[in-house]
C-alpha cells in the first residue's frame, strides 16, 4: 500500500480559557490514503471541523496546535510536518492552495463580497501558479466550466451575491481546485443546500476527485452522504477518533458503541446490505471541550459501559478486526493496549 498523503499522529489543539483548558482535539490519529475519499463523522462538538482546520494549520484564535504532527507526503523529499510550520508563514501559505485546499458549508466564508468570483479565482492562480493576468483569467473560466457553471465566461464577472447557493458552492469548488491540490478538505460542503443540489455537488466532487486523482477528507454529520461517497470512515467523539475502517465494514459491523448509537438514529442505514436490525439509539449529548472525564469519554452515555472499568481505564485505539480499529474496552486487544499505555505513563 502506498504511503498516505496525510498522516496525522497524536494531534492536540487547545486554548486556555477563563473556565479552564479547552481541548477540542485530544490526540487524533488519522491517515488519508492517496486518491481516496475518507469520511469524518460524529455529532456537533466532536471536533470534526477543528480537525479540518488543524490539518490546514488554520485553527481559529486562540486555539493552537499543542502536540502531535500532521505529515504531508512530499515524495522523495520525505514528509513535511505542517503542525510545525508557522500558520501565516510563507511555506504554509504556499502549501495551502497549491497542495491542500478546503471548501466550507458556507461559500461566503471563502469569497470576498466586494470582488468578482472570477477575479478571486484568477488571483489564486497568479499567486500560486505564477500565471499572468490573461492566462489566469482563461484558467479561471476553465475551472468554472469544469464545475458545471453555466455561461462560465459571463459568470467570471459575477459577484458572490449574484449567484444562487448551489452556484456559489460550485464557484468555491472551482477556487479550491484551481491549483489542482493533492488534498481537498470538504467541511459539510452540502449541508446548506437542498437535496437535489446536494446530490449534484457530491457527484461533481466525486467526478473531480477521479479526474484530478485528489485525496478528499469529507466531513459531515450525514451518514447517508458518508455511505454513498466515501471508501473509508473515521468516527470522532470528544476530540478523538474512536473507530476507523472501510465504509462497508463500518455500516455492516460497527464495533464502537458510539458508532452503533449514531447508526441507530438512522436505522435504514444500519447496513449497506439490507440488514435492518435496530441498533441502540443514543442518550445525552457530547460533553463540552472543557470536560476531563476519567476512563472512556463516552462512558456517561454508553449503554454497554462496565462500571469499575469504563469509568477508570482510558481506552487506547487498537485493531479489533482486520483493517478495523476501535477505542472500546470491550475488545481484548484494546484492553491490552490500554493497560500497556497506562503502565508506560
Ligand atoms: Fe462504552 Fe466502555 Fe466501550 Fe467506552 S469503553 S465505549 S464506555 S463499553
Amino acid at each position: 500500500m502506498s504511503r498516505p498523503v496525510i498522516s496525522i499522529r497524536g494531534l492536540e489543539v487547545g486554548a486556555r480559557s477563563r473556565h479552564g483548558m479547552l481541548r477540542p482535539l485530544r490526540g487524533i490519529d488519522l491517515d488519508l490514503p492517496r486518491g481516496a475519499t475518507t469520511g469524518l463523522v460524529g455529532e456537533s462538538g466532536c471536533g470534526k471541523s477543528m480537525t479540518a482546520r488543524a490539518l490546514l494549520n488554520i485553527t481559529p484564535n486562540p486555539m493552537r496546535i499543542t502536540a502531535g504532527s500532521v505529515l504531508l507526503d512530499n515524495g522523495a523529499a520525505g514528509s513535511i510536518d505542517l503542525a510545525r510550520l508557522e500558520p501565516d508563514g510563507a511555506p504554509m501559505r504556499a502549501i495551502r492552495g497549491r497542495r491542500l485546499a478546503m471548501i466550507f458549508q458556507e461559500p461566503m466564508t471563502a469569497f470576498s463580497p466586494v470582488h468578482t468570483i472570477g477575479n478571486q479565482i484568477a488571483e489564486m492562480l497568479t499567486i500560486h501558479e505564477r500565471l499572468d493576468k490573461r492566462a489566469a483569467k482563461e484558467r479561471a473560466i476553465e475551472m468554472l466550466d469544469l464545475v458545471g457553471m453555466p455561461n462560465a465566461r459571463q459568470r467570471f464577472d459575477a459577484f458572490p451575491f449574484n449567484l444562487s447557493g448551489g452556484m456559489r458552492q460550485r464557484a468555491m469548488i472551482a477556487m479550491a481546485l484551481a491549483c489542482k491540490p493533492d488534498v481537498l478538505v470538504a467541511d459539510e460542503p452540502t449541508t446548506a443546500l437542498d437535496v437535489t443540489i446536494q446530490a449534484q455537488i457530491l457527484e461533481l466532487l466525486a467526478r473531480l476527485q477521479a479526474e484530478l486523482g485528489m485525496t478528499v477528507l469529507l466531513i459531515t454529520h450525514d451518514l447517508g452522504v458518508v455511505a454513498r461517497n466515501t471508501s473509508r470512515v473515521a468516527v470522532m467523539y470528544l476530540g478523538q477518533v474512536v473507530e476507523e475502517t472501510t465504509t462497508e465494514a463500518l455500516f455492516d459491523t460497527p464495533m464502537h458503541p458510539y458508532t452503533q448509537g449514531l447508526l441507530g438514529s438512522v436505522p435504514r442505514l444500519g447496513s449497506r446490505h439490507g440488514k435492518r436490525e435496530r441498533l441502540p439509539a443514543m442518550r445525552g449529548s457530547v460533553p463540552p471541550a472543557l470536560s476531563e472525564l476519567p476512563g472512556c469519554a463516552f462512558h456517561p452515555r454508553c449503554p454497554k459501559a462496565v462500571p469499575g472499568l469504563c469509568d477508570v481505564v482510558k481506552p487506547a485505539m487498537a485493531e479489533v478486526a482486520e483493517g478495523h480499529r476501535a477505542r472500546c474496552l470491550l475488545y481484548p486487544e484494546v484492553l491490552v493496549a490500554s493497560k500497556a499505555l497506562e503502565a508506560a505513563a
